[in-house]
């Protein structure tokens, strides 16, 4: 997606070669305008799917997914980092690996919202290993729904998680593929 290549360029900052930061539009400032064509996107890419709802983590995926909700006429469900004094029933939870803070930590479903008739698309910022796409994979899994599609706004193609999702014949689709980010510069696959 031209516009969000774009955008990675005049703004991204490559803060290793493992890490880039795109806080300007996406993960602290939002750019909604941006967030729209990402959400348009995705919804003319998995048009045909089948879509019943949609599944994000909190909080970066939000945005990208709430926009390719409204697109596609589905709800959006965001797997919760934190247990809510609210969230008092059984839960739907994953393990997962934080890639950035480096820490193993908790995600959560509601399992009043995922019913197995359900068609899921998995939507989130960045790919990088994986971790958060196999955790709601599985929560996914817990509820008998069915994964239909996996939604990145960027991927980090150098890293495992494209490779492992696409072995488990996952359909991913992903807005931006990074090539590299060796010496402080953004190079893309295509
Ligand atoms: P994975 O679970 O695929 O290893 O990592 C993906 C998650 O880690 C995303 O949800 C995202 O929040 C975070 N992440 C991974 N790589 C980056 C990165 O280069 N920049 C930022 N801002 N977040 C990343």
């Amino acid at each position: 997606m031209e516009a969000l290549k774009q955008k990675i360029r005049e703004d991204g900052i490559v803060l290793s070669d493992q890490v880039l930061k795109v806080d300007a539009f996406l993960n602290h400032q939002i750019d909604p305008q941006l967030m729209q064509q990402i959400g348009d996107e995705f919804a003319a890419r998995f048009a045909e799917a089948g879509i019943s709802k949609i599944v994000t983590i909190e909080a970066s995926g939000i945005a990208p997914a709430i926009m390719t909700g409204l697109k596609l006429g589905v709800p959006v469900i965001f797997a919760r980092k934190h247990q809510s004094l609210t969230l008092t029933e059984h839960l739907l939870s994953a393990s997962v690996y934080s890639f950035t803070k480096q820490v193993e930590s908790t995600v959560a479903i509601s399992p009043r919202h995922l019913s197995r008739d359900d068609r899921v698309l998995i939507i989130d910022d960045f790919l990088a290993n994986g971790k958060a796409a196999q955790a709601l994979i599985s929560i996914i899994d817990q509820a008998g729904a069915q994964v239909a599609g996996i939604g990145i706004v960027i991927e980090k193609s150098f890293q495992s998680g494209r490779q492992e999702l696409d072995a488990q014949g996952y359909r991913v689709e992903s807005l931006a593929r990074v090539k590299s980010l060796a010496g402080g510069q953004v190079s893309f696959l295509d």
